[in-house]
């Protein structure tokens, strides 16, 4: 990295100088980020429903998520990253009433509730981690069904502001009441009327008008999931948990919100509805909302349209899940992308390309060489094609060529630059080249090795410095990191 100084490293100098662009919703601009209390960002995602495996499509928007998350960290910033997890609450039209669709899997399988939602969490969780994907820790990764007392809470905060209703089929939110006069959307800046017009609506004799919805349901006898309110035993409608979860952990204002484009008329704005008439205050800075995975047809891949690949589909081909991921980047967030095999085929050969460069590093102490001038102007490159609302093809393309030039020039000092790409990216490049270490390291070095790394973890730093001499007598080199410690030779790359 250029022009650092010697005051402040790399990524504090970048957030100082490269002002990260992101596209709002809210405001149908692409804006500079600024959150409510910087270093720090809040920010929540809509996760999955868990009654069935999570598509590629669904995959499609959990690689955006994350990758958003680590261009905010490559910026300097620390992210606190809400997800929940839909155990309840689902219906299967997305209108009010229907079968719950995790009931519906449940007397589909024999199964409770329960052990449908445990099924598809795990499988949810492996392929995250399949595809690199960095999930949050619970609590920040919450099931719906560990947070109704405070959807119940925040229910009884919205009556209060005389925004709810309540009917023996339920507690309805009033919608014409909370939009006032103009009867506008904010996010999907559409008038009620307009709206009705994409969306079949459930009239039930209760509500006072068709628009409101559910925030908590009764009365509904043959539905498997329910618990006690202040109102009667019921569960609660699909819109309250986002609202209850995400200002739990996060606070009444979140920088930033993030789902597919088909929340915004419906889920979305209900959620800065219920959320804003409870607190009173505004509810989101940045909501960043990500296109659909298309297929060949540009039909959008999706639960209901019946067969819809899966990771495993991918693996069963024989591919790399991380092919998956550098696809996704083939396209920006906000552009559909088109799926088939051939383009993930595609993908894994740029995946492999970048592989194959690494594996070739494998022996070289590029960890501790200066990267070489020229590469500064690719790390530039790389820097301002995310940060220009995470501009992925720009910066994938900024990878490959920089590594081309590697080639050309017969000039391997890249690492670091190519390191701290991958903190973006998420290839696992750094840990490709370890393994291939590892795999060209004779057997007695990486027993030295481990020997070392034990009487390290026991405090015998005298055994542990004598093993790192015979180590560095034998042409090997140790770093100690805070992840562990690295083996390299200890002759430099020319
Ligand atoms: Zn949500």
């Amino acid at each position: 990295m250029t022009g650092c100084g010697r005051l402040c490293s790399a990524i504090v100098y970048c957030s100082l100088v490269k002002p990260f662009y992101i596209f709002n919703t809210l405001s149908r601009n692409v804006e500079q980020f600024r959150p409510g209390h910087p270093p720090t960002v809040t920010y929540y995602s809509c996760g999955p429903t868990v009654y069935l495996p999570q598509h590629l499509g669904n995959m499609r928007a959990y690689v955006f998520v994350d990758t958003l998350k680590r261009a905010l960290r490559f910026n300097g910033f620390q992210v606190h990253h809400v997800m929940n997890i839909t155990d309840v609450g689902h219906m299967t039209s997305d209108a009010d009433g229907g079968e719950d669709k995790i009931e519906k899997t449940a007397r589909a399988e024999h199964k409770t509730p329960q052990e449908v939602a445990d099924f598809y969490i795990a499988q949810f969780k492996r392929d995250c981690a399949r595809l690199n994907i960095e999930l949050p820790q619970p609590p920040m990764l919450c099931r719906a069904t560990d947070h109704i007392g405070d959807m119940i809470d925040l229910i009884k905060r919205i009556l209060d502001r005389g925004l709810a209703y309540v009917t023996p089929s339920g507690v309805y939110f009033d919608v014409e009441k909370w939009r006032g006069p103009s009867q506008l959307g904010r996010l999907s800046r559409q008038s009620l009327a307009e709206q009705d017009a994409g969306q079949r609506l459930e009239h039930s004799p209760d509500k006072k008008s068709p628009h409101d919805f559910a925030l908590w349901v009764l009365n509904q006898p043959n539905h498997l999931m329910q618990w006690d309110s202040p109102w009667g035993r019921g569960y609660p409608g699909w819109h309250i948990e986002c609202s209850a979860m995400s200002m739990k952990y996060l606070g009444p204002t979140l920088d930033i919100h993030s789902g597919g484009l088909d929340h915004i008329p419906v889920h979305h704005e209900n959620e800065i509805a219920q959320s804003e008439a409870a607190t009173g205050r505004p509810f989101v800075r940045y909501f960043v909302h990500n296109a659909f995975l298309v297929g060949m047809e540009g039909v959008k891949i999706s639960k209901s349209a019946g067969k819809f690949p899966v990771l495993d589909d991918l693996t069963d081909e024989g591919l790399n899940p991380l092919a998956f991921r550098l696809l996704c980047f083939g396209a920006k967030y906000r552009s559909e992308l088109a799926f088939s095999l051939e383009a993930v085929r595609a993908a894994q050969r740029n995946l492999d390309y970048l592989l194959e460069f690494v594996r070739n590093l494998g022996g070289e102490a590029v960890d501790t060489v200066d990267d070489s001038g020229w590469v500064s102007a690719y790390a530039e490159r790389f820097h301002e094609a995310i940060n220009n609302d995470l501009n992925t093809p720009q910066a994938l393309a900024c990878t490959l060529e920089m590594v081309a030039e590697s080639y050309r020039r017969r000039d391997f000092r890249v690492w670091n630059t190519l390191r701290r790409f991958d903190t973006l990216l998420g290839l696992n490049l750094e840990q490709f080249l370890q393994q291939t270490r590892e795999a060209i390291f004779p057997a007695e070095i990486l027993r030295l090795r481990d020997e070392r790394e034990q009487a390290r973890r026991a405090r015998d730093f005298d055994r542990a410095d004598q093993l790192r001499r015979e180590l560095e007598a034998r042409g090997y080199q140790i770093r100690d990191s805070k992840t562990g410690s690295v083996l390299m030779p200890k002759r430099v790359a020319p």
